[in-house]
């Protein structure tokens, strides 16, 4: 048993350009430890590098210079321990068509050495809720259960160390709720390590004991959850007003637009401005309010803010 599950030091990453692409320097010496048993997000807008890190931690994408530690063992000293530790669930669905859910299992299983006597395949079926397609064929199988069978496979060693890749980008809600079931159970009854990516920053704040965000291939911060969301604090309210506005309202520490729909969106950071103050600017426009919602900082917001304050 070790504290961290990873222990990543100065990864860098650079992908090489072709005749017409420039080179591409996706990580810039990112420094990283996950601790062990945790549920662990690691957020960042599309080509922050997300995808580049994961696919390193899998053995997958080959490092530019920098060192890997999975489950303690270090990624170039003992490659095999290293891959034994870790199960990967791509973002990208890449099934081979021409087989079935328990004949991928056993195929998977094969490549990570596990004796016919130890494989779990349906066991983990059941888990993933794809008992009934166990004979399928892989192309005929929805999205959603495609999404399910990947992560069945990325399961059939039982690694410490389970990732998961945008598990939940363009995936209806019974599926989102039965990933998260799942990965909630692995966490809680195997204690094994789980790293997720997303750009929801709702989906962390609801699954994850502590964020990193990486911006530009660099970890601008790492967190509890918690701590995280708490030093979160842009707020948006939007103003639909009675009658179109004459003149918008005006204070410090209020940014004002108005939208096409004739709405008036009034930005603010909480710690600063309160709520009332803003509806105050609002009357003393002479603004009737006819309704008013918020709007929840979105990732887009925290990044601004903490590239801002850096
Ligand atoms: P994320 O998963 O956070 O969206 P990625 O790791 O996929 O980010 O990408 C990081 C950056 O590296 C992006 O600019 C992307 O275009 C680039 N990149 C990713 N994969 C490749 C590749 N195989 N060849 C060249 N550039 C790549
Ligand atoms: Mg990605």
């Amino acid at each position: 048993m070790t504290q961290n599950a990873i222990e990543i030091r100065g990864l860098q990453k650079t992908y090489r350009g072709g005749r017409h692409e420039p080179a591409k320097q996706a990580l810039k010496g990112v420094d990283l430890d996950i601790p062990a048993g945790s549920i662990f997000g690691l957020l960042g807008p599309n080509g922050a590098g997300k995808s580049t890190m994961i696919n390193i931690m899998a053995g997958l994408v080959t490092k530019t210079a920098g060192s890997v530690r999975i489950w303690g063992f270090d990624q170039d000293q003992n490659p095999r321990q290293a891959r034994a530790a870790i199960g990967v669930m791509p973002q990208e669905l890449n099934l081979d068509p021409f087989f079935t859910p328990r004949g991928a299992l056993e195929v998977q299983a094969g490549l990570y050495g596990v004796p016919k006597s130890q494989r779990r395949s349906d066991e983990i079926l059941e888990m993933v809720g794809l008992s009934d397609k166990a004979e399928a064929y892989a192309r005929t199988l929805s999205g959603g259960m495609r999404r399910r069978l990947l992560l069945a496979k990325a399961l059939v060693h039982f690694p410490q160390v389970l990732v998961l890749d945008e598990p939940t980008a363009g995936v209806d809600i019974e599926l989102r709720q039965m990933l998260w079931q799942n990965v909630r159970k692995l966490n809680r009854e195997r204690g094994m390590t789980i790293i997720l990516t997303t750009h929801y920053l709702e989906e962390a704040e609801e699954m994850c004991d502590e964020i990193a965000i990486v911006h530009q291939g660099q970890k601008i911060t790492q967190a509890a959850t918690s701590d995280l969301l708490g030093q979160i604090d842009a707020k948006t309210m939007v103003i639909d007003p009675a009658s179109p506005a004459k003149i918008l309202p005006q204070a410090d520490g209020i940014d004002v637009t108005l939208r096409d729909d004739g709405t008036i969106a009034l930005s603010y950071h909480a710690r600063q401005t309160s709520a009332e103050d803003v509806l105050r600017a609002v009357r003393d426009a002479g603004i009737t309010i006819r309704d008013v919602k918020t709007e929840q900082a979105d990732l887009e917001d925290v990044f601004l803010d903490l590239t801002r304050s850096r």
